[in-house]
């Protein structure tokens, strides 16, 4: 909801500007409120919103007879509390809208997300309790996983409703704070468990000055490393390599891990089997052979108190590197060999003395050749001494007053020269939050652009609706209808349809894309349908095809179907049909958005599994219509909270109810000594005319012979247990027409088993494929586990997936225990990222806008306080054309044109 709102802000504004003599408005706030109000209702989009609006005229209407001016101050402020979502409503002001024009009986009131609608008094609170601000770091705590009914989602702009438990996290504050006074806790005496923290230290006042000096300053964000002293070509080639190609990018570099050298552990006290770090000094190396031939060396380390054996595979150059007498730290897991403790291919460094004295966390940065981590940090004590206090810090003081967030100068430097583990984790909280900002102001801008441009309406009446219905083989689950409503209601407006459609494999929203599509073509409009993959395009083309042909009159709608390999005459035709517009629907892959097909008109652009095409794609597909409704629809589950920051541009729909009489997935959990087994069952399946998938995870050049390739995997099995078998093979480096062949090959049953990397993760449908096993299983995230999962029960057979984990890891075994009996993928999902961190979950698709880097930080408090507080600013400024958002404004503009300097 724009325009209104922020007129209504500006009014406030104007109104606190000229001392609250209600003179804003000639005739008093209160005479503007009839035509504000019915502007207002018009592009409400929610219950909530209405409700505001309601609120909002209430308050204006008292507004003039307040009469002192403090009153009239507080009055001021809670409007604009209120919409920008930042106070919690007054239950004296608490209105319940009720619409005019909807009968009780009619169809559910349309939300943005598609749902049932919670109204201000029966919100429920669907966040989880907050922990206190300053959490512990990892591990993260479990969670138990989301019902499998869900709270009714919030709309995107209820974030007043978010607020239920708002003041929590205010009272902690107030504890936090009155530890101020007791600051005693010394850095080499830390105990990270304990309640007693290290407060955050107090935000340096800004100097009031000049903007366009900060502005300049911030410039040199994109400046060539080459600038920087100390760095030549040779360096700077070494820098590049690890993606850090100008002066902002190396101060946001972030370390992989930071080595506590104060808390190690004696070697005496090391137990096996654990991920930890240690230090001693060589005291023997010996070059030897292991029974297979191989050569390793074999470095034995002591510490005075212990000792430990570590040995180095695939190395050799060690040899020359390693010395007797040195002191090293090293990183990796213990083992036991014949009774003694033990460690292979451990990270490793000279212990950095430098580091020592500076409070023994030392920072552990991503490798490559000839930058060890210790040079990184040499080089990033010498920007930050002249960066960290130069550098203004873009984010308003406001923002950073209530989110209680750190001074950027102050992170960027515990960062990458930590004092405290709690300064450590207070910097990646501020720096984490700012990814998320910056993230969503991105998005955000992108909205203001399409928005601001009118689309065609498209209106169906009830008749035509039910008739599509009766049509259909099968009865729509509530779950469809709801989101069938809700782009229904989209399409009637003439501000263009952007919305995302989630819902697990299986869920059933090709159907509700054919909806979509039957509806442009009843406004004799054109649609298109975008799919990743050729296979995927031609089935949706067959699938709807047969939907259309139950509607009457729906076998004689035009639906062609364009993709890579369509022969050259008939893509001249569809090309000439798009043109004149007799191709009504066109269904196909990135072949759509390539230059000359141009469409007649174009109303409505439909991307399937979206998270496979970039920013750019759905923009393209989206330009060749004058502003087309747009639905994307995916099969990722991402947790709600996530999903509205990184598809913040987006509405939400949801289909959270699978079609009846789906069978349950049988899932195992098996570990390698079971991979006969495994194998037997599948030949098995094989026999009685089923196919199967084995999916092999991605091997990078790394020593780490545990993991076995896909390419590796194909070439013993077809040999070996089903060598009688029809196999296939398919990984990444095929080109896309060869990985399509191999597809169509296990589609029409050619192949019997299809080994493969996890590029057949995309939505195919091989209804007699009834069994997946996944190798080295706990490589993968929860939901991408799902994704495969779903590639099997698609027919009337039951279905099985078998894992097998090449770690016996406590923490990895319960998590594909989990696995084993959770279905939901959305459960899955938000699993994942309380244990694993965002990343997982959201792939490559956040790359547009800079690599999220902070998983551990970005947890649901982080994440809503940054959706929060950038809605906040996009509400009263869109454009960030204030003076308080203007080094924002350009923090924004400098990553974008650091993103095009890499394109
Ligand atoms: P996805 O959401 O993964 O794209 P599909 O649209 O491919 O799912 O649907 C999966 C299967 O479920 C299809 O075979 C489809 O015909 C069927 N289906 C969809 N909706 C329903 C329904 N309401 N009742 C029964 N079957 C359905
Ligand atoms: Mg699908």
């Amino acid at each position: 909801m724009a325009s209104a709102l922020e007129t209504l802000i500006k009014i406030l504004r104007l109104e606190q500007d000229t001392g609250y003599k209600n003179t804003a408005v000639i005739g008093g706030l209160h005479s503007y409120i009839p035509n504000w109000s019915r502007d207002a209702h018009q592009q409400a989009k929610t219950p909530v919103q209405h409700n505001l609006i309601e609120e909002l005229g209430k308050v204006m209407t008292e507004y003039g007879s307040l009469e002192d001016r403090d009153k009239r101050q507080a009055s001021i402020k809670y409007m604009m509390g209120r919409i920008t979502g930042r106070v919690q409503p007054n239950p004296a002001y608490a209105v319940e809208w009720i619409s005019p024009d909807a009968p009780p009986a009619a169809a559910p009131p349309r939300t943005t997300s598609g749902e049932t609608p919670p109204t201000a008094s029966t919100a429920p609170s669907p966040a989880p309790a907050r922990p206190t601000p300053p959490r512990p770091p990892a591990p993260r705590p479990v969670q138990p996983p989301r019902p499998a009914q869900r709270p009714p989602a919030k709309s995107k702009f209820d974030d007043g409703e978010d607020d239920d438990d708002g003041e929590g996290s205010f009272k902690e504050d107030v504890i936090t704070s009155s530890l101020e006074v007791i600051e005693f806790v010394g850095s080499t005496a830390l105990d990270r468990k304990s309640n007693i923290r290290a407060p955050k230290p107090r935000r340096i006042p800004r100097k009031s000055g000049d903007i366009d000096a900060a502005r300049e300053v911030m410039g040199h964000l994109n400046d060539r490393v080459q600038n920087l002293k100390g760095v030549g070509d040779k360096r700077a080639e070494q820098l590049a390599r690890l993606g850090i190609a100008t002066l902002g990018d190396l101060l946001f570099f972030m370390p992989r891990r930071y080595d506590d050298y104060t808390r190690l552990l004696p070697l005496s006290h090391l137990k096996p089997y654990q991920q930890t770090a240690a230090i001693g000094t060589i005291q023997r190396i010996v070059e030897l052979k292991s029974r297979e031939g191989r050569p390793f060396i074999s470095v034995l380390v002591e510490d005075g108190a212990g000792k430990i054996n570590v040995t180095f595979f695939n190395q050799p150059f060690l040899k020359r590197m390693l010395k007797v007498g040195m002191q090293i730290a090293m990183y990796g897991k213990t083992d036991l060999f014949r009774g003694e403790l033990s460690m292979s291919n451990p990270e490793w460094e000279l212990v950095d003395q430098r580091s020592l004295q500076q409070g023994g966390i030392v920072p552990v940065y991503p490798l490559t050749q000839g930058l060890s981590s210790k040079i990184v940090r040499k080089l990033m004590r010498e920007v930050l001494d002249t960066w960290a206090n130069r550098l203004p810090d873009y984010m308003p003081e406001s923002v950073l007053d209530r989110t209680e967030m750190v001074d950027l100068g102050w992170a960027l430097r515990q960062i990458h020269l930590p004092q405290k583990w709690e300064y450590l984790e207070y910097a990646q909280q501020r720096l984490a939050f700012d990814e998320l900002m910056l993230l969503q102001l991105g998005i955000l801008a992108k909205r203001q652009v399409w928005q601001s441009v009118p689309g065609i309406p498209l209106t169906v009446t009830d008749e035509w609706a039910q008739s599509f219905l009766d049509g259909l083989p099968y009865q729509l689950t509530g779950a469809q209808h709801k989101a069938i409503a809700a782009i229904r209601q989209d399409l009637t407006q003439a501000i263009p349809m952007n919305r995302l459609l989630q819902g697990d494999v299986g869920s059933g929203k090709t159907v509700i894309a054919a909806m979509a599509l039957g509806m442009a073509i009843a406004n004799g409009k054109q649609s298109a349908l975008m799919a990743p993959t050729s296979i995927l395009a031609e089935q949706h083309y067959q699938g709807i095809r047969k939907l259309f042909a139950g509607v009457s009159g729906g076998e004689k709608v035009n639906i062609q179907l364009l993709t890579g390999s369509t022969p050259e005459p008939q893509r001249r035709e569809i090309y000439e049909g798009l043109a004149n517009g007799s191709v009504q629907v066109v269904i196909g892959t990135h072949a759509l958005i390539q230059e000359g097909v141009e469409f007649n008109n174009l109303a409505l652009a439909i991307i399937d599994e979206q998270h496979r095409f970039g920013v750019d794609e759905r923009g393209a597909l989206r330009g060749k219509g004058t502003n087309p409704h747009v639905l994307v629809m995916t099969a990722t589950p991402i947790p709600r909270t996530l999903a509205l920051t990184m598809y913040a541009d987006l509405d939400l729909a949801v289909l959270d109810e699978m079609p009846p009489g789906r069978q349950p997935i049988e899932t195992k959990l098996l570990f390698a000594p079971e991979r006969e087994r495994a194998y037997s069952f599948i030949k098995h399946q094989l026999e009685e005319g089923r196919q199967a998938f084995i999916v092999y995870p991605l091997v990078e050049a790394s020593d780490d012979s545990e993991s076995r390739s896909a390419v590796e995997g194909y070439e013993e099995l077809s040999t070996t247990i089903f060598r009688h078998n029809r196999c296939g093979l398919m990984h990444g480096r095929l080109k896309p027409s060869e990985k399509d062949e191999v597809m169509a090959a296990f589609a029409h049953g050619e192949i019997q088993v299809l080994i493969s990397t996890s590029v057949i993760e995309v939505g195919i449908d091989v209804p007699n494929a009834t069994v997946i096993l996944i190798e080295g299983a706990n490589r993968f995230g929860l939901a991408q586990l799902h994704q495969f999962r779903g590639r099997v029960g698609r027919g009337q057979e039951q279905s099985y997936c078998l894992l097998i984990s090449d770690s016996d890891n406590p923490e990895s075994v319960e998590r594909l225990r989990q696995f084993e009996t959770l279905s939901d993928g959305f459960a899955l999902a938000e699993l994942d990222w309380q244990l694993r961190g965002p990343g997982d979950l959201l792939g490559t698709r956040q790359a547009g806008y800079g690599a999220i880097r902070f998983d551990q930080s970005m947890d649901v408090h982080l994440v809503e306080l940054a959706q929060k507080e950038s809605r906040a600013i996009y509400a009263e400024d869109p454009l960030l054309t204030m003076s308080e958002h203007q080094l924002l404004a350009r923090r924004v503009r400098l990553l974008q044109e650091r993103r095009t300097d890499l394109s």
